[in-house]
């Protein structure tokens, strides 16, 4: 499976995150030693037990809601946090980073779906936030996450899907002309990944169809 949906991925320039929350760490050795070496985790604890006991050339990203006091926690070693919903987890975020000595990578998640329970700030205030990036020295701001809605209705989530898809490329205009960093677009999961290939992703989130179903 990872091999061909790595090929499919790669074939749009996108990558897969493998999220492997609930999974034992003998299912991410199985598929690191198939060569995956980029894992997501929507938990801290849980991110920090397994970075603690698995090899040191895995890549972490935090892909779940994150609150504040727990930061400090992955600060240390997490290579990517897809799940910055307000401006002020992101000025922990620097703060921490700032303690540890290094820049930490984010993506601002956008709320993109109708649905009351799905987390993400509004474009306005992620454009207040690439407005102003030189007041977080020690955040890189490399692109822009999104959940489309929990639905099979096709329609709604492309839809959703294009709409983050052009306030990505508004804000890289806008604001991130000359910085590189700004590139990485996350959304697609299991059951919407081709979709959001269609519509420009670069980082899909793949739990279940990588590691079976979590119930
Ligand atoms: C669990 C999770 C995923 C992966 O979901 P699957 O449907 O199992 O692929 C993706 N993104 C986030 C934020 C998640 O919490």
């Amino acid at each position: 499976m990872i091999d061909s949906l790595k090929k499919e991925a790669g074939g749009f320039g996108a990558r897969i995150v493998a999220v492997s929350k609930t999974k034992p760490e003998e299912a991410i050795l199985d598929l690191y030693n198939k060569g995956q070496r980029l894992f997501g985790e929507n938990r801290v604890q849980e991110l920090t037990q397994k970075y603690d006991s698995l090899p040191k050339d895995i890549e972490w990203h935090m892909i779940g809601s994150l609150q504040k006091n727990k930061v400090k926690y992955i600060a240390p070693f997490v290579d990517l946090i897809h799940s910055v919903d307000s401006t002020s987890l992101l000025e922990r975020i620097d703060k921490e980073a700032n303690k540890n000595n290094r820049k930490i990578s984010v993506l601002l998640q956008l709320k993109i779906s109708e649905e009351g329970t799905k987390a993400g700030m509004s474009i306005d205030e992620a454009t207040t936030i690439c407005e102003s990036t030189a007041s977080l020295p020690h955040i890189i701001i490399k692109g822009l996450m999104g959940m489309a809605s929990f639905t099979h209705d096709q329609e709604i989530v492309q839809t959703e899907f294009k709409s983050l898809s052009k306030s990505f490329t508004h804000l890289k205009e806008s604001y991130f002309q000359d910085d590189s960093n700004f590139s990485e677009l996350s959304m697609g999961m299991s059951g919407d990944y081709k979709l959001a290939l269609k519509e420009g992703a670069t980082l899909l989130r793949i739990g279940s169809l990588l590691f079976g179903s979590r119930y």
